[in-house]
């Protein structure tokens, strides 16, 4: 018998070694039209969910934020508004491809001075300690291999009296919509992936990683667990996502 060492990537057990590719594949493949099926699959909600971790994060001019996983950018076209000239975002995200169509769409929108872009994996921070005012990351911790080292590496970087705002998908609090939410995710989503992208495998893996990542209360634990105080979470949509929050102390 074998001792590789594995994990999930949605329902799948792999090699925990080669999850990072399998994630990275995902992504490649997706990243050209992914703004446009965030928007489809969620009928345009998930720019209030984004819209409300902004306002949740006390964001202010002269900050310097760190938008992790951060993909194409929704996040960091609005921090980059609200820290001005005086302040910084960080867009990091591990696939390249993800930082290449977000760097498109905030130079196309004339965002440029305060935002740089740095390709990292969320495990190993390549930052100093203490370097930013507040860090997010949003739909993305679901998918990184080791999740503790990652929000440990997350508190490390934090100066103290910052703090972590995780916006990922979590479990429905009403178990009849959950089982009419489970419905949508299972048939509608590799539909529109394949209809859009011509790819329903990474959209089923959307589902499935869903339904594998920690709940409200064991994420919680989890960020307490890295460092940080006072966590706490709002659910959003009926627990279809939910917005974590710990500070730095
Ligand atoms: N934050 C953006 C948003 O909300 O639209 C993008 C979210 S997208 C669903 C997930 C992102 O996480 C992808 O861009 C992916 O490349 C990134 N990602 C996956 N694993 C990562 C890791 N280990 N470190 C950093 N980014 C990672």
């Amino acid at each position: 018998m074998s001792n590789e060492k594995t994990t999930h990537f949605g329902y799948k057990t792999v090699p925990t070694q080669e999850k990072q590719k399998f994630v990275g594949e995902v992504f490649h493949s997706v990243a050209g039209k992914y703004d446009l099926m965030n928007d489809l699959m969620s009928m345009g909600v998930h720019r209030l969910w984004k819209r409300y971790t902004i306002e949740m994060s006390g964001a202010r001019p002269g900050q310097t934020i760190l938008d992790l996983a951060g993909g194409t950018g929704d996040l960091t076209m609005k921090f980059s508004r609200i820290v001005g000239d005086s302040g910084r975002v960080v867009l990091s995200d591990i696939n390249s491809s993800m930082l290449q169509v977000g760097r498109d769409k905030l130079l196309d929108h004339s965002y440029a001075g305060n935002i740089e872009y740095v390709q990292a994996n969320a495990e190993s921070l390549p930052f100093a300690d203490n370097s930013f005012d507040c860090i997010t990351i949003a739909f993305g911790l679901r998918n990184v291999t080791d999740k503790q080292t990652a929000l440990e590496s997350m508190t490390r970087v934090l100066k103290p009296g910052g703090r972590l705002l995780v916006l990922e998908f979590s479990k429905p609090t009403n178990p009849t919509f959950e089982r009419i939410y489970d419905r949508y995710s299972f048939s509608v989503l590799p539909f529109m992936g394949r209809l859009v992208t011509n790819d329903a495998e990474s959209y089923r893996y959307l589902a499935e990683s869903i339904r594998m990542h920690p709940d409200q209360k064991t994420l919680k634990h989890m960020m307490r667990k890295a460092g940080l105080d006072r966590v706490d979470y709002h659910n959003l949509t009926g627990g279809v996502v939910a917005l974590h929050r710990g500070f730095k102390y």
